[in-house]
């Protein structure tokens, strides 16, 4: 069966077309021709998941999904949540998220976070709904250099190094993205 993933995202494409198997061909907005862009407005996760899901079943008509992902600060409200590709501005840079995040976190103890992604998926019409965490903490400078975003500044809970010191076939077998994308698929195969 064929799934369109709303993202123009080829990484994570080829993340998600690896878990998933046989029996189900994943692919992105760029395969299929769909160039406009998505607003994603929502105040939420859940609410931008579905906004892009639902964008891409009412054009195309075909089983899809869309994933959204944001850092969850305790001491911050759970800020930077559903702004934090542009917590310091639209210009979305990573290093000034960062240097943001750590300004703002400056005086507190609490250092708690944790990575969130919610995918929505449409079947046939009807909308699930799936969640992936990934708990740790937010640390005081910014170490290692591969991942993307804040993966510099997060050391995952029961780990002594951060995201950006993981290589990436660990990283995706503990990240909340590969959390959620296991449930959907599960759901996927048990599908009738
Ligand atoms: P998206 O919904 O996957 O585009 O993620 C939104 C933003 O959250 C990204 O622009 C990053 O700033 C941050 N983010 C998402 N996933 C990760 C991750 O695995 N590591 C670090 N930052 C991430």
């Amino acid at each position: 069966m064929e799934l369109i993933f709303a993202s123009h995202n080829e990484n994570k494409v080829t993340e998600i077309a690896a878990l998933i198997g046989s029996g189900y061909t994943v692919k992105s907005l760029s395969a299929i021709g769909f160039n406009t862009e998505m607003v994603e407005n929502g105040s939420t996760l859940t609410e931008n998941a579905l906004i892009k899901a639902r964008t891409i079943y009412q054009a195309t008509n075909k089983n899809c999904f869309a994933d959204d992902t944001g850092l969850l600060v305790e001491a911050l409200n759970n800020e930077p949540g559903v702004y934090s590709a542009r917590y310091a501005g639209n210009q979305k840079n990573d290093h000034d998220n960062m240097n943001l995040l750590l300004e703002n976190l400056k005086n507190k103890s609490n250092r708690n976070a944790n990575f969130t992604t919610v995918i929505a998926l449409i079947m046939d019409g009807h909308e699930y709904l799936f969640e992936g965490k990934l708990f740790g903490e937010i640390i005081t400078e910014k170490i290692g250099s591969n991942g993307f975003g804040y993966d510099p500044i997060f050391k995952p809970k029961d780990f002594n190094i951060t995201l950006a010191q993981m290589d990436l076939d660990k990283k995706n077998t503990i990240s909340h993205r590969a959390i959620a994308f296991k449930k959907m698929i599960d759901f996927l195969h048990n599908f009738k």
